[in-house]
């Protein structure tokens, strides 16, 4: 008989409406009694906190990734994790980045609380189980399974703050369908080799600067002076930037600090293109994260910079050429 095991950690899943608004505090056995899991499957549950996912830490996804590993090697078939949805995006990458197992880790929400009159959180966590112990869903990587539909982590985003249909893989679309009792095959992700990362050292602090109408370079430096040993740059469009912060990249690539470029907008590979813009910061070093968000793009340039602190580049420019 398969068995999945169930790993609570918060979110509105597990939330309820409380005097200051809403609160994460329903554990694991609880969201699991509220849910129909597929017929057959065995369950296991644990709690790993209850917190909404806008408070997590690298260090504390760290230790969520590091739990859902040691679950797996105990022996369970697949393990679902539940979260909330802010940080979901982030925490399904960097199980993704080091997932070298064909067994799933599904990641899972809601977008309603636990206590709402028509809460999603029952279907999503139901569809996750039948996702994570479904042949299907091996060799996928690490998943995140919402509003019917599971997403490969690469490319997956929070694509609406309200709906019930929160995530979408822009340019990349689902790669499974829950469809009644049957997991139906839409499409294989493009999957790099898993990263020889360490989940119990601290990932190397590395900030997102954001590009707007006219940005200077104050905030680019005021992240290096707090310690950033990489920058990832929110840039325009198909990778361009103001003129201060293409200057500013260029320094900090020549000082040994890498600039990894991806895009503000949702949908879309970055390229060198103008020769004042994207082509200088290729010029410069920086390196073009494809359709990565800043957000996933951050945590891979953190793991290289662990993985191979003497040539970050090389190690980004394999992982993102794949
Ligand atoms: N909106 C969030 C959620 O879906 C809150 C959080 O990220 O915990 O759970």
């Amino acid at each position: 008989m398969p068995r999945v095991h169930l790993l609570a950690t918060g979110g509105t899943i597990a939330s309820r409406e409380g005097p200051d608004g809403l609160a994460a505090r329903t554990p694991a056995a609880e969201l699991l009694a509220a849910t129909r899991p597929p017929a057959g499957l065995t369950v296991t549950t644990s709690d790993l906190g209850t917190v909404g996912s806008f408070a997590l830490t690298t260090g504390d996804l760290r230790g969520l990734v590091a739990e859902a590993r040691r679950r797996l090697d105990e022996g369970a078939d697949g393990v679902v994790v539940t979260q909330g949805t802010d940080t979901m995006e982030e925490s399904v990458y960097l199980a993704d980045l080091v997932h070298d197992d064909p067994r799933p880790i599904v990641f899972t929400g809601a977008q309603r609380p636990f206590d709402d009159p028509a809460p999603d959180g029952p279907a999503n966590l139901a569809a996750a189980l039948r996702v994570a112990s479904s042949p299907a869903a091996r060799d996928l990587g690490a998943l995140l399974c919402f509003d019917g539909l599971a997403f490969a982590a690469r490319g997956v985003r929070k694509v609406d703050t309200l709906r019930s249909g929160a995530f979408g893989a822009p340019g990349r679309g689902p790669v499974l369908r829950v469809a009644g009792d049957s997991v139906l095959p839409l499409g294989r992700p493009v999957r790099s080799s898993p990263l020889p990362l360490d989940l119990r050292t601290e990932l190397p602090r590395v900030d997102v600067v954001a590009c707007y109408l006219g940005t200077d370079a104050s905030l680019l430096r005021a992240a290096v002076a707090a310690g950033a040993a990489g920058i990832v740059l929110q840039a325009f469009g198909a990778g361009n930037v103001p003129p201060p912060i293409a200057e500013a990249a260029e320094e900090l690539v020549a000082g040994g600090i890498p600039v990894l470029v991806c895009s503000r907008v949702t949908s879309g590979p970055v390229l060198p293109l103008y020769a004042a813009g994207g082509a200088r910061l290729a010029r410069g070093g920086a390196v073009f994260a494809g359709d990565l968000s800043p957000w996933q793009g951050r945590l891979l340039l953190a793991a290289a910079l662990a993985v191979a602190p003497d040539d970050p580049q090389a190690l980004l420019a394999r992982y993102l050429a794949d």
